[in-house]
């Protein structure tokens, strides 16, 4: 953690809880954060159908001035404008429901639904259209970390991932580096690992980018992060906070995530 960069903490649900579920779990969270204040970001990313359940609940618990505010995040989003894209969500759309973070290059996205470093690009560059914040998620498979192939890779997804952003499309987004077989495996990097890939990935925006974009740019570790390891992954210097998937259908979980990797 380094203190000129608020740490995000976002919450990726992906194909689970739908609306009831989410309110479930938004109350349970709110309660706990009531009268709390964090120096950090708080995103949730639910399924694109509980969106406005979460916006609604969000909206009467900040109007209630009772909710440390919470961002709401969309888990992808379609390159296209609109038209005949069956099944697709677009970037307008995402807007009406106060979305403004779209996580996009998920190493899911990337391995189940062929997405490649073109399309994320494409999407990248959508999102930046409609002003949305993206969560560019880059990370190595185990086979290539240990054929040697760990920079190549993630200088690859970088450089192909942000063909064409601008220095300010820049400033709005977050990287987030997950190593493949980290992701929902209950093995986490150690925060050597962690410290090692986020480092490396700041100094290949830095030649993108400049210095002064490389040292503002925040830089999430996600995989199998827990209440347990947070604070230890969140103390390298390189680490601004953290994606979590399965440690974040719990309120409880998520919230001491929070709490024990944001404390200074
Ligand atoms: C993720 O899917 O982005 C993720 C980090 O999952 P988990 O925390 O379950 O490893």
């Amino acid at each position: 953690m380094n203190i000129n960069r608020k740490p995000i903490f976002a919450a990726n649900w992906k194909m689970n809880k739908g609306a009831s579920e989410t309110e479930d779990f938004v109350k349970s969270f709110l309660s706990k954060t009531q009268g709390q204040s964090f120096s950090c970001e708080i995103v949730i990313a639910p399924p694109f159908v509980s969106l406005p359940k979460l916006a609604d609940l969000l909206h009467t618990a900040a109007t209630g001035k009772n909710a440390h505010a919470i961002q709401i995040a969309a888990q992808n989003c379609s390159q296209f404008d609109s038209g005949a894209y069956t099944g697709e969500i677009s970037v307008l759309m995402l807007r009406e429901f106060f979305v403004h973070y779209v996580i996009l290059g998920h190493s899911e996205r990337r391995a189940i639904y062929g997405e490649t470093d073109a399309i994320i690009n494409a999407k990248m560059k959508k999102a930046r259209e409609a002003n949305l914040k993206p969560i560019f998620c880059i990370g190595e498979t185990l086979a290539e970390r240990e054929s040697g192939k760990l920079e190549s890779v993630l200088r690859t997804q970088i450089t192909e991932g942000l063909k064409d952003l601008t220095d300010k499309d820049m400033a709005e987004t977050v990287i987030a580096y997950e190593p493949v077989w980290a992701i929902g495996t209950g093995v986490t990097a150690t925060s050597q690992q962690a410290q090692d890939a986020h480092a490396f990935v700041r100094s290949v925006i830095a030649e993108l980018y400049g210095a002064d974009t490389a040292g503002r740019i925040r830089i999430q570790y996600g995989g199998s992060v827990k209440p347990g390891n947070a604070a230890e992954l969140m103390a390298c210097p390189d680490i601004d906070g953290a994606l979590i998937g399965g440690a974040a259908l719990e309120p409880q979980s998520f919230f001491e995530i929070i709490v024990n990797g944001s404390a200074e």
